[in-house]
């Protein structure tokens, strides 16, 4: 298996008036292609963080982010923003539909950032489609985001997190405002469809059950990630 993302010596704080909150001191991590990696902390330990600095959504003061080698905080900020959205793909604990559009035109949302969507409106509606199925969906894709359960969002989540065939999924505490049985659900459609299409995973959970199921456990401990 080839290394398909680095993080090398990251460093993030956040300064507010009086303090410095010093998050990531350092930390490395590297994960291969297919590979599903928990990080698993404390709360406040700086997960979400290191998530956000993996995604290209929150710049590290210091340190590098590589996937397949390109130094992607180096990139201009326009070519970032297209990498992002061709190879990276998002779930949130709180699912992040957007409210006024449905579950079809959720879901095909990032095919819609990328060049010459316009041209290829059929194909992504059919992949969108296919996806819903796959997530159990497909009747309810002309439905409004608030007319489905909090489970069904986050199935409608993962649907567009898929939608650009990413080499990477990454995931923030995808269960966390779900019961157990529903997020139970959500986790195995999550890594049935991540390991069928080859795509890595790093996954935040502060759940020791659920990050025992990945591949690797990486614990995020004063700024550094250890191998758990
Ligand atoms: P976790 O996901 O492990 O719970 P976070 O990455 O959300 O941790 O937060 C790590 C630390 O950084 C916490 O102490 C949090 O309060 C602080 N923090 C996170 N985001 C901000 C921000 N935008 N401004 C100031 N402090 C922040």
């Amino acid at each position: 298996m080839s290394i398909l993302i680095q993080g090398e010596k990251l460093f993030k704080s956040y300064r507010m008036p009086t303090t410095v909150v010093h998050v990531l001191c350092g930390a490395d991590l590297t994960v291969s292609d297919g590979q599903t990696v928990a990080v698993v902390g404390k709360s406040g330990a700086g997960k979400s963080t290191l998530l956000h600095v993996l995604g290209t959504l929150d710049r590290p003061e210091k340190g590098r982010v590589l996937i397949d080698g390109q130094d992607l905080y180096a990139l201009p900020a326009r070519m970032r923003t297209r990498f992002r959205s061709s190879r990276l793909g998002f779930v949130f604990q709180s699912y992040h539909l957007l409210p006024e559009m449905d579950v079809l035109e959720n879901v095909m949302l990032p095919a819609m950032a990328r060049r010459g969507f316009l041209l290829a409106v059929p194909a992504s509606r059919r992949r969108a489609l296919d996806l819903l199925g796959a997530v159990g969906l497909k009747d309810r894709a002309d439905h409004m985001p608030f007319e489905l359960s909090g489970g069904e969002q986050q199935r409608v989540a993962l649907a567009r997190a898929l939608m650009n065939d990413p080499e990477i999924v990454l995931a923030d505490e995808p269960t966390g405002n779900l019961d157990m049985t529903t997020g139970g659900q959500i986790l195995e459609i999550l890594f049935e469809l991540t390991r069928q299409r080859g795509h890595a995973l790093v996954m935040v959970t502060h759940n020791e059950e659920i990050a025992s199921r990945c591949d690797r456990v990486l614990l995020l401990k004063d700024g550094l990630l250890l191998d758990g």
